[in-house]
């Protein structure tokens, strides 16, 4: 029998026949998946080349319009995934206006999380433009769109996944955290930075940090991560950041991290309690 986990981190993105995810469900739950936070694009230019500007330079060559078509509503696909528990994080890195409005719309359609990619300025570690050339806007009123967002969402009782580098936006995060107590935070990688997330996770009970992609990291410092996992193992979530369209890569993260702990009551924390925790389950 396969050892159940969630996933915390999986991008609903898929470019086949939508048909296809019947199989990749099925997979999934054989594979011992119990539920995952599906990021969905609610919202996307319809130039590309704008599009382009907000995604990582990893993921050019897989991104198209028609597949982000496909993804947008994404709830019939999920009554095929039964006994699945999918959580929609609705990814609002274009929403720039009607913000309010839209957050109560996206809350309505059965988004129960908002997914962030701050990255107001040129990102060349992920190699994202960022939004000061996507959108034409300054970091000031960047963090004031993303400030209304994470409100609105606060407001409906969303849970927030923040991707954001805190080495350079620690202290904008610090804000949020501050800000909106009763609602739970995922800045997801380790916040890229373990120090300056040691010290968001010591000091708001409301942030949490996830493992997605952080494999390559892992190996190259097995110690320092697999003692930083123990220190913190109340508030990390596991994730994979796979595509939905790429079950291998769910089913191969699990397996190294399982391994890569070497303790199965943390692995068990990290894949089942403290993801039911953070969705107030
Ligand atoms: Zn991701």
């Amino acid at each position: 029998m396969n050892t159940q986990f969630y996933d915390c981190h999986i991008h609903f993105y898929f470019k086949f026949p939508a048909e296809e995810l019947k199989q990749v469900f099925s997979r999934l739950i054989q594979g011992g998946l119990m539920g995952f936070n599906a990021l969905v694009f609610a919202e996307f230019p319809s130039d590309i080349k704008t599009v382009l500007k907000m995604v990582p330079g990893a993921y050019h060559d897989h991104i198209s319009i028609a597949a982000l078509e496909m993804q947008q509503d994404p709830f019939p696909y999920f009554e095929w995934a039964a006994p699945l528990k999918i959580t929609a994080f609705a990814d609002a890195r274009f929403i720039v206006q009607g913000i309010e409005e839209k957050m109560a719309q996206l809350k309505q359609r059965g988004f129960q999380g908002l997914k962030l990619l701050y990255v107001p300025e040129e990102d060349t570690n992920i190699r994202v433009q960022g939004m000061e050339q996507a959108f034409g806007r300054p970091v000031k009123k960047s963090e004031e769109i993303t400030a209304r967002l994470i409100a609105s969402a606060a407001s409906q009782g969303m849970c927030v996944l923040f991707h954001v580098d805190l080495r350079r936006y620690g202290s904008f995060v610090e804000e949020m955290l501050q800000s909106h107590p009763a609602t739970n935070f995922n800045i997801p990688h380790f916040g890229f930075s373990r120090k300056a997330i040691y010290h968001l996770l010591e000091t708001y009970p409301n942030c949490y940090t996830d493992t997605s992609s952080l494999v390559p990291f892992m190996v190259e410092d097995p110690e320092s991560y697999q003692s930083f996992i123990r220190q913190f193992q109340d508030r990390i979530l596991y994730g994979s950041d796979a595509l939905i369209g790429d079950p291998e890569h769910v089913e191969s993260t699990q397996s190294f991290v399982g391994q890569f702990l070497d303790d199965p009551a943390i692995f068990q924390k990290l894949t089942c309690k403290n993801y039911l925790k953070f969705h107030g389950l």
